[in-house]
């Protein structure tokens, strides 16, 4: 026992995302799109890893198979250890719940519900009672600077605060992995600036992260650059701080 304990605790824990010759191919009727054309990525626990590339390159593509949303065509993808690549729709849902918190680039809020209802919503599902959820959204709320917003409804906040909210949602869970597609995609720079803010102090304590834009200067605020042309992983850079 005592032996196997010293042998786990040398043994390098696997990478949080492991991708290897991912491949994603769209059908509808007689066309097919390779959206991925084989995509090998390692993300580790507490990396926070920006993906590049121009539209059409396959970067939401890439988050959704990430996202457990859906599953590739081929290839293979171990999310915590778990081989992820060919579970149900049931199985991958269940993944989903317990492990992923998205953030969209229209964020997806139910226009006649709070910030405070918007939040806990994730956690309906979960039997977490209600106190409780109640106490983590507005934890969640405060760590995105909102605590003096939680009663207002999407409508009544900018498009920056909506944004804070929806990451306010993905966090609520506690998710092993933030992914975040484009969510500056819609925002003055002021606004993509201060989540791109927000983000950064999440990776400080200690969240992995992989977060997709075209904005360079949102993506510098990663640790590593993933650059994906025509369904491929091209470069990999350390960011330019
Ligand atoms: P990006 O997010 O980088 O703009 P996408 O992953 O959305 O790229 O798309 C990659 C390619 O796959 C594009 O050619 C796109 O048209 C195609 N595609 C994306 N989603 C679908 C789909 N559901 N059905 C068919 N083709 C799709
Ligand atoms: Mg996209």
């Amino acid at each position: 026992m005592v032996a196997d304990q010293f042998a786990d605790v040398r043994e390098p824990s696997p990478p949080l995302i492991e991708l290897e010759q991912v491949t994603k191919v769209y059908r509808s009727g007689k066309l097919e799109v390779a959206a991925l054309r084989g995509i090998d990525l390692h993300v580790a626990r507490g990396e926070y890893v920006a993906v590049t590339g121009s539209s059409g390159s396959g970067k939401s593509t890439l988050m959704h198979i990430i996202g457990c949303l859906d599953v590739p065509t081929s290839g293979r993808y171990r999310l915590a250890g778990q081989d992820v690549s060919a579970l149900s729709e049931a199985e991958l849902a269940d993944v989903r719940n317990r492990r992923i918190g998205f953030m969209f680039q229209q964020f997806n809020l139910l226009g006649s519900m709070t910030a405070l209802r918007n939040v806990e919503l994730p956690l309906v599902y979960t039997g977490i009672p209600r106190v409780q959820r109640r106490e983590r959204a507005l934890t969640a709320l405060e760590r995105v600077g909102l605590a003096d917003r939680v009663e207002h409804r999407p409508g009544e906040l900018s498009g920056g605060q909506q944004q804070r909210v929806a990451l306010a949602r993905a966090l609520v869970g506690d998710p092993d992995v933030l992914l975040a597609d484009e969510p500056t995609g819609n925002q003055d720079s002021a606004a993509a600036m201060e989540v791109a803010q927000l983000l950064e102090s999440l990776h400080v304590a200690g969240k992995t992260i992989v977060l997709i834009t075209h904005e360079q200067d949102v993506a510098s605020f990663a640790e590593r650059t993933v650059r994906v042309r025509d369904g491929l992983v091209v470069e990999l850079e350390a960011s330019a701080q």
